[in-house]
């Protein structure tokens, strides 16, 4: 009767209901580029989250220096600043504000290369540097004894920077990362909704496991590529799962492109946010779960 009667009502409730979630969102500090992420949200069955900067605020420190590299510390930071210094992974932050703390003086670098999930390299004062993860030994076909300094920095929570000067490692130094303040509560209300959650990263696995466990994530991919990445939110949607994928660096772009629905933070380099559906404009993980509130309330 009411359809026969005023169709129109029917009409106008969906695009109204629309608008006023995506009101909704803005004042959450949850910005939608397309409006049917509104209707989708709600089916979401995974959550595949990214470590560094994500569910950490990337703003990693120093933590620890084994320095077998004959330079003094500061030397040493000296050279792995100037080169870190032309990255824009988070990690490189932690080189760049020692730098600037410490009055170093930035050095010449020539042939500079990020690699992708890995590091970088470049020249400095005719040497060549590597600098990166246990990675560098598999792509450059290098030896490594350091297995158990760098068992010993990520049972301690640490992200291992090995730092090699022409093949030969002078250097494992320790960052740390602190966990966003809220990452343990909002994981705990998204489990609550029935969400699966699974944390993929490119750091190594120890480390991983030891973040992902303090805030409640049981499922860990650590070691991955970019490729890795986007090629687990493949695996997950041909198994007629609806995927989201949440993260804000480059290695994260092609896989936020791929997931049904990809959401990036506002403190996400830009080529992250671009591939985003969503961006949390707060950098806050609970807008999340308000996503889902809303879109569910949305629906009905
Ligand atoms: P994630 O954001 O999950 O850590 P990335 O693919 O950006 O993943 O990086 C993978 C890994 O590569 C990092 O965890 C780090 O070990 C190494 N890495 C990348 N860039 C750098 C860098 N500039 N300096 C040192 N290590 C780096
Ligand atoms: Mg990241």
């Amino acid at each position: 009767m009411l359809v026969c009667a005023c169709p129109c009502a029917l009409g106008l409730a969906t695009p109204l209901a629309i608008v006023i979630s995506e009101g909704l969102c803005a004042k959450n500090g949850i910005l939608v580029k397309k409006s049917e992420i509104l209707e989708n949200a709600n089916k979401i069955d995974v959550i595949v989250l990214d470590k560094t900067g994500t569910l950490t605020y990337g703003d990693l420190r120093i933590s620890k220096i084994i320095n077998n590299s004959g330079y003094s510390n500061n030397s040493l930071l000296g050279i792995v600043s100037s080169l870190e210094s032309k990255s824009t992974h988070p990690i490189a932050s932690a080189f760049k504000s020692y730098a600037s703390n410490n009055g170093l003086k930035s050095l010449d670098v020539s042939d500079f290369k990020n690699l992708a999930g890995i590091g970088l390299s470049g020249v400095i004062n005719e040497k060549a540097y590597l600098i990166g993860n246990n990675k560098i030994f598999d792509k450059y076909k290098l030896d490594n004894n350091m297995f158990k300094e760098e068992k010993e920095l990520s049972l301690d929570g640490n992200s291992i920077v090995y730092v090699l000067e022409n093949g030969k490692v002078i250097a494992l130094i320790g960052v740390k990362d602190i966990i966003r303040d809220n990452a343990s509560r909002v994981i705990k209300k998204l489990k609550q909704i029935n969400k699966r959650m699974i944390m993929l990263t490119g750091d190594n696995e120890i480390t991983a496991k030891i973040i992902a466990k303090s805030i409640g994530i049981k499922e860990v991919i650590a070691n991955v590529s970019p490729k890795d990445k986007s090629n687990k939110i493949k695996e997950l949607k041909s198994k007629d799962l609806k995927v989201m994928m949440v993260g804000d660096g480059i290695n994260d772009a092609p896989s936020l492109s791929l997931a049904d629905i990809g959401v990036s933070l506002n403190s996400a380099i830009d080529i992250a946010a671009d591939s985003a559906d969503v961006i949390l404009m707060r950098n806050d993980l609970n807008s999340i779960y308000n996503l889902f509130d809303i879109s569910r309330k949305t629906l009905a």
